[in-house]
Order: C-alpha cells, then structure tokens, then sequence
C-alpha cells in the first residue's frame, strides 16, 4: 500500500451520501492521528446507482468499475435494488463482476449497546458468507419462458416434485466444488489467522443434498486434504467413533483441541438460528452459502445492535480485490433527516484499513466507537435503548468520534 492511497468510494442511493459524509472525515482524522503528514488517502469517488443512473445514464459505468479494478479496495455505501422488476442488484453485479466469494460480516458486541438479548456479549463471530453463488445467481425463468426447463424436468422425471407446474416461476440454485472449496480455504486462512477455535459449516444440506449437502462434503474434504494435522473435523470425529467406538473419538477430539487444532463442525441452518440465539458463544467462524448467509448476518446483528452497526467486507482472497459495504440498505423513510447510525460504513472502513495493513487506523475508529456507546452519545436507533442517553445526529456523531479520536 503506497503511503498516499487512492482509495475509490460509491457513495451510495439513500441515506447513502449523509453516513458517508459523517464517515469520511473520521478515517482522515484517524490516519493523520496513526500517521501524522506521512501517509494520507487520496478518496476517489466513483458513481454507482441512483447518482451514477442520473448523470451517465448507466447505473454501473465501466469507469467505475475499472476505478475500482485499478484501485484493488474500495468502499460503498446501500444501492437500491427494485424489487420483482427494474434493474439487477448493483451490489450483486459487483460481487460478480469482481468475482468477490468471500463477504466477511464480523459481529461482535460493543458494550452499552441496547439489544433484545439478555447476554449479547457472547455474540463475537465471523460470517463467511459464500457471495457470487447460489440462488443469489440470478438465473430465474418466468413460466412463460420455462418451457425448455420444464421439458428437461420432465425428461428426468422430476416434474412430480412440482405442485402447480403451470403456474410455476423457476430459481437454478448453482453451488459448485470449485467456488466452494474456494470460499471455506478463506474461511480456515482467516480462522487460523485469528486464531480462532472452531469454524461451523451451515448448510441446509438435508433437504438439498445435491448443493447445500455438497457444500459441506467439499468443505469438509478440502479441510482435511489441504490442512491435515492443523484442524480436526467432524467427519474424522464421526468416522473415529463408527470404525472405534465413541470413547476413542472423545479422546481424538480432546486431543485436538488440547492441540489448539481449529476444530471444524457442522450444522444445520435452521438449527443454527435457535443454537446462535441461545448459546451464541458455540460459534466464532461461520462458514455458509449464499442466502442462508444473508439472513443469518442480519438476524445475528440484530443481537448486537441492528444493521446500524454491522460492517462487511466482501473480498477474492485470491486476487486482493476487495469492496467493503455498510450493511444496511437505503434506508429510504429517513433520507434527508441526518438521523440513522455512520457505524455500519465506519466499521467497514476499519476493516478496510485492517486489510490493507494500516491496522492501527482500523482499532482507533472502532475504539472511537465503542467509548461513544459507552459515553452514551449516539444515533437515534440506540438512544432510546439507552437510559440518559444524548441522540446525535448522523453528522454530529461522525464529529463526536472526530474529537474522540
Ligand atoms: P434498509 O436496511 O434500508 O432499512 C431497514 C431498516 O433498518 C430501516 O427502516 C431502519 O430502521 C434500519 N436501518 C437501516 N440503516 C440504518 C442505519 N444506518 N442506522 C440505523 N438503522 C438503520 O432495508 P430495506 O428497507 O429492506 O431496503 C431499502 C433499499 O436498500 C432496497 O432497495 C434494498 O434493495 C436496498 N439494500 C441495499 C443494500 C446494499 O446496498 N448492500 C443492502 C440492503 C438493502
């Protein structure tokens, strides 16, 4: 990383513009307090969506993409995506575009945050979301256009599995060994990295076994084929105690977590979302497809706090390239109130900063964050949770961190 970085930024449709406003001036501050005039970032913003759809006429110009491409990193605020008709998902067309497999939703807990958990400090994972696959493909047939994909189901008779055929829209859910195996090697890079202890495979591989259930197959087979004595999985626990009985993998499994190996389970989703809400200290790497990843990270933010608070990463740990993302959306009901909460696209930043190595940059913004919840000065999602707190506005909370920092 060059000591003065250009790093692109989308703005973002919405409440997009007012949270990176609050935003921007706080990873300058934090910088020049890590760096002083030695290193400082030069922003590049790029368009994309609404913005981009107003004065180019394309929603996601090549300009921006080659900005980015160049850039290797960039941050983004919510795009607005038009449901059931209009444009793609320009959210998903970068992840594609980029070919960006791994979205990485840390959620953790910042003291003083209102939850509607008894305990959520014992929420402290990593969501390792697959991102370019799965139903999130986009490969859907309206029925007047299914004809040929209803004749092969016919063909393979598996036209009965279908209740109203003829009233039917069709999804194609592609889920691969390749994209797979990709994604959990990130996952068990980042685990070991972290020096996490577990890393949960969640999967609806019950129902579809032939995607989800491969899923966790392949995860399971590379972990063992390329990581070996480093990680102990479930499949080797469960194979122990067929061949040798359930004493023998007791002992193999105490063995290897008394040798710190990074132990590698299994579950299913559903399950996971009872096991994440009751005993949510089970779990620190979670490895998952596309869509269950979705849902699970924004449930799991809810315990800690809500979107408002949770940041992403979406990255290709093969070629660096990486886009980092507030998570929340547009938000539309509050544009133009300077209300809601900067910490999703902060935190985001942080991350960034953290990926490219400025890692003291990263811990300043979130420490500042953390001494403002606990200062009880924050956005108006968390102040009425918080007894005495004082409600800033999204500006004057980007400049309470400013005076933090
Ligand atoms: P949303 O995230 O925009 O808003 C849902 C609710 O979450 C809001 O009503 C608000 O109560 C809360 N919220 C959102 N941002 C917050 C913040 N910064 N601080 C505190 N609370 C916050 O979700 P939606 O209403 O379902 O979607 C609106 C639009 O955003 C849609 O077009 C959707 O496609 C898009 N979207 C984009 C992204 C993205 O760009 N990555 C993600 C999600 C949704």
């Amino acid at each position: 990383m060059p000591d003065h970085p250009i790093i692109p930024y989308i703005e973002g449709d919405g409440i997009g513009p007012e949270v990176w406003a609050a935003a921007q001036p706080v990873f300058n501050t934090a910088v020049h307090k890590v760096f002083g005039t030695a290193k400082r970032v030069e922003w590049q913003e790029v368009l994309a969506g609404e913005k981009a759809f107003n004065q180019t006429g394309e929603w996601l110009p090549q300009a921006t993409k080659d900005a980015l491409q160049q850039a290797l990193i960039g941050i983004k605020g919510p795009l607005t995506t038009p449901i059931g008709k209009g444009h793609r998902s320009i959210n998903v067309t970068l992840r594609q575009y980029f070919d960006l497999y791994a979205c990485v939703r840390p959620v953790q807990y910042f003291k003083g945050t209102p939850s509607p958990v008894k305990k959520p400090e014992l929420v402290d994972m990593v969501i390792f979301r697959e991102n370019t696959e799965d139903i999130y493909a986009g490969i859907e047939y309206a029925q007047k256009n299914a004809a040929e994909l209803k004749q092969t189901l016919i063909d393979t008779n598996q036209m009965a599995k279908v209740r109203f055929p003829d009233s039917s829209n069709y999804a194609i859910k592609p889920i691969s060994k390749e994209g797979s195996e990709r994604f959990v090697i990130s996952a068990i890079d980042y685990a070991l990295a972290h020096k996490r202890h577990t890393l949960t495979l969640v999967h609806k591989g019950n129902i579809m076994k032939l995607t989800e259930g491969a899923f966790k197959q392949w995860g399971y087979d590379i972990a063992e084929a390329k990581y070996g004595d480093q990680v102990f999985t479930w499949q080797q626990y469960t194979t122990i105690k067929a061949n040798d009985g359930a004493a023998a993998a007791e002992k193999a499994f105490k063995a290897a977590k008394q040798a710190q190996k990074l132990i590698i389970n299994d579950i299913i989703t559903d399950n996971f979302f009872q096991q994440a809400l009751i005993n949510p200290q089970n779990f620190e790497i979670v490895a998952t497809c596309n869509l269950n990843g979705d849902y699970m990270s924004d449930a799991l933010s809810a315990q800690v706090g809500g979107i408002g608070i949770a940041p992403s990463g979406n990255i290709n740990y093969t070629t660096g390239q990486a886009i980092f993302e507030s998570t929340h959306g547009t938000a539309p009901e509050f544009v133009g109130q300077n209300k809601l909460n900067p910490s999703s696209i902060l935190l985001s930043g942080a991350m960034m900063f953290d990926y490219f190595g400025w890692r003291d940059v990263g811990n300043l913004i979130t420490e500042a964050i953390a001494t403002a919840i606990q200062n009880k000065q924050v956005t108006w999602d968390f102040a009425a949770g918080i007894p005495g707190a004082t409600q800033l506005s999204t500006s004057d909370f980007g400049a309470y961190l400013q005076r933090l920092i």
